[in-house]
Parts: structure tokens; sequence; C-alpha cells
């Protein structure tokens, strides 16, 4: 390398690196702040959970999953009611939505946050017990215990002995060590305004239709924003689905005038993955973790996935410590067993569910047929836990 090309290197060591500050990040790093360990989260996005790639649901239960009261839970939910072969634009419209005729309703308590606020509250307890935080910081090498980044262009070094790979769906640390998915769903959502200030929805919707392939379309309401996406089975589409636009296009399909009526010109669309491989046969490889979608623990079916993402990371938090303690990297394989003991099951469940949708969406000709089918891999019914 000429000498003109050669950019200083700055150098880190730490107890700790976390790659990626997203929920299964941002929650290790928040459930460790206080064990006096060195630690260092970095992530590549030079601001918390912007742009946000979320619907923002969580299940009550995870409130349970923190000792701190929570920032960021906005709205209350008591139930998730289905709606197949009814389009929901028309109804936004006239903000008649709860009067569309669902499918199905079933009891499904828990909160719409603000993901952002959340995240931004843990990382600031985190950093308050002297945790260090590099924003615009992207992972780009793993060789053993070393980590090679980029920070604002500059390359960096930092020497961990432990690391942990809270990476995202297409994640470094899961490819560094083989255990990387294949099978995503294509998401997309826009957080807008609420322009009805009369009561706010307490359900989730969510709608089926044939063009939404292997997917489904999302109204989750918070009490001054709701969001509104849908996400698609990308082994259905084309491979270049979302920079053909094709997505983009079904989304205005789908919700008209949503942008429209709402006035909040601010609003803006973001995409994401949303990984439906089902959990890694893999997630630890000596002084590697894998958490959250990086070890794929969304579910196949639902694509929700913060529960357990931020679920591994108490998990890993554990037998971090006891590894600390110890001075041993090996008590971090007891991890992969506990992700069996909680995960395994429903995830497994869920990706045989993801199967069948996959083979089997482009066969339903007649809306009765369609509907059976959603039946019979949707989990609002009786049929997908038979
Ligand atoms: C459109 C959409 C809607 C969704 N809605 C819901 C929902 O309502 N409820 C639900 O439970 N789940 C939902 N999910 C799934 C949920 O967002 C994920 O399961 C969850 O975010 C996983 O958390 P994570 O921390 O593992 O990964 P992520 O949230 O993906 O965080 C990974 C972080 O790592 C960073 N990163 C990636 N690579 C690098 C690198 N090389 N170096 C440094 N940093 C890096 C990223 O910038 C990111 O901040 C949705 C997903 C999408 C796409």
């Amino acid at each position: 390398m000429s000498k003109k090309t050669e950019t200083p290197r700055t150098y880190f060591k730490c107890d700790l690196l976390i790659i990626g500050a997203g929920p299964a990040g941002a929650a290790l790093a928040v459930f460790l702040s206080a064990t006096g360990l060195n630690i260092i989260l970095i992530d590549k996005k030079s601001h918390i959970e912007e742009p946000l790639r979320c619907a923002e649901y969580v299940p009550a239960v995870f409130t349970g999953l923190f000792d701190f009261k929570l920032r960021g839970i906005d709205n209350s939910i008591d139930k998730l009611q289905t709606f197949i072969n009814v389009k929901p634009c028309g109804a936004i419209k006239e903000l008649n939505l709860d009067n569309l005729h669902h499918a199905s309703e079933m009891k499904a308590p828990g909160y719409i946050i603000d993901r952002r606020e959340m995240i931004k509250d843990w990382i600031t307890r985190f950093t308050k017990y002297g945790g260090i935080y590099l924003p615009s910081t992207k992972a780009l090498k793993i060789s053993g215990r070393q980590v090679t980044a980029l920070k604002d262009g500059r390359q960096i070094i930092i020497r961990a002995q432990i690391i942990a790979g809270a990476d995202g769906p297409l994640s470094l640390a899961a490819g560094h060590i083989g255990s990387a998915g294949g099978h995503f769903l294509a998401g997309i959502n826009l957080k807008c305004k609420n322009i009805n200030t009369g009561r706010i929805s307490q359900s989730t919707k969510v709608f089926f239709l044939p063009e939404i392939r292997g997917g489904y379309a999302w109204v989750f309401p918070g009490r001054k924003f709701t969001n509104y996406g849908l996400g698609v089975d990308l082994a259905l589409f084309c491979r270049h689905f979302e920079k053909s636009g094709i997505q983009k296009h079904l989304f205005y399909q789908i919700f008209g005038q949503v942008l429209s009526d709402s006035e909040d010109k601010r609003a803006k669309l973001s995409s994401g993955l949303i990984p439906v491989s089902g959990i890694t046969i893999n997630p630890v490889q000596k002084n590697i973790i894998l958490l959250g979608d990086a070890a794929g623990l969304c579910n196949p079916v639902t694509g929700a996935g913060i529960y357990n993402a931020v679920y591994s990371s108490r998990i890993a938090a554990e037998y971090i410590k006891e590894a600390a303690a110890v001075k041993s990297t090996s008590v971090l394989q007891k991890i992969s067993k506990e992700y069996n003991v909680y995960f395994k099951d429903s995830l497994n469940r869920a990706l045989v569910k993801r199967k069948e949708i996959s083979a089997g969406w482009q066969n339903q000709k007649t809306t009765q047929q369609f509907e059976k089918f959603i039946k019979k891999t949707w989990v609002a019914f009786r049929q997908y836990w038979n």
C-alpha cells in the first residue's frame, strides 16, 4: 500500500465487544452495564435506530425482562385481528378500520413501543456506567479476538475477549462462524402521525391478500403514530425485489390514501429484512456469540423478533458474567443449549409453517382456498397449532 493511502489506526481493548446497537445489542449492553466489565458497543448507524425498521409491537411479557421501568412504552394492545381477502386502504381513509369484518380476533396483550426512545435510554444507562458506545462504526472483519472496523472513514482495531454479534439479519459475525441464514421477508414500514384524534385502537391488525406473497400487511396503532407496513417472502419474488420498487408500489396499492390523508409529510417509508430461516444451529463458536436476528431468533411466520432478541441477550448476559468470573470462554457454549430450551419449539413449528407458505402460496387459486391456507399457516387460527 502506498504511503498516501495508509490511514492511521486506533486500537481499543475490551472484555466484550458488541456489534450492533439494535434491541439485542443495546439490551446486552444495559444488562451488563453495572458488572464492571469493560464493554464497547458499536453500530454502523450514526444515530440510534435511524432509519427505524419496525412496526414496534412487543408482547406484554417484554417488560418483565427488565428490572427498571422502560421508557418508550406507548400504546397498550389487547387483541390481534386478522383479515383475509380484505383491503385496509379505503377503510383507513374513513378512519373506520375497527368496523371491518375480521376473520379472527385473538387475545394478544402487548404494547406498541417507541423503539428509538427505548433503545436510546438503554444506551444512556450503559454509558453512565462507563460503557463505550461508538456510533458510525462498521465492523468489517473478524479474526480471532480482533475486529477491524471503519469509524468515520478511519480503520480502527478492537481486541475483545468476547465478541457478541448482534448485527441483525445480514450479520457479519454469523457469516464469520458459518451460521448465516438465507431466507428473508422484505419488510416496508411507514410510521405515520395519527390524524384521528379520537379513540386510539387497542388492536393490532394484519391483512392477508394473495398479492402480498408469503407475508401480510399490518396496521399497528400507537397513541400519536401508527405503523403501516407489509412484508413479503423474498423467495416468492424476484431477488432484486427491494431495488425494483415493487414493494413500494405494493404498499401504495394496499394502503392507498394513508400518506396523502395523514398530512405527515415527514413520514418516510423504511425497509428492512426479516430473517425467516429459523434458529441457527451454531450460535456460539469459541469467543463469538450470536444474538437476536443474527442468531435467527425472529419468528419465521410472524416476523416478530424484538422479544426474542432481548431474551437472547438476557441469556447471554448471564454466561458472559460467568465467563468473566472464571476467566474462560468455554462456559459460553451453554448459551446454545439455553437458546434451544427457550426458542427451538416455537421457532421450529413456525419454520415448518414458513416452508408450507413458500411452497403453497402460489397454488391457492380461489378466495376459499386462500382463506383455508391462511388458517392453516397463521398463528391466530387453531389449525396452526394442531
Ligand atoms: C419492517 C419490519 C417490521 C418489524 N416489526 C416488528 C414488530 O412489530 N415486532 C417485532 O417483535 N419485530 C418486528 N420486526 C423484527 C425486528 O425488527 C427484529 O427482529 C429485531 O430488530 C431484531 O433485533 P436485533 O438487535 O437482533 O437486530 P437489528 O434490530 O437488525 O439490529 C442490528 C444492528 O446492528 C447494526 N449493524 C449491522 N451490521 C453491522 C456492522 N457490520 N457493524 C456495526 N453495526 C452493524 C445495525 O445498524 C443495527 O442497528 C420487524 C422487522 C422489520 C424489517
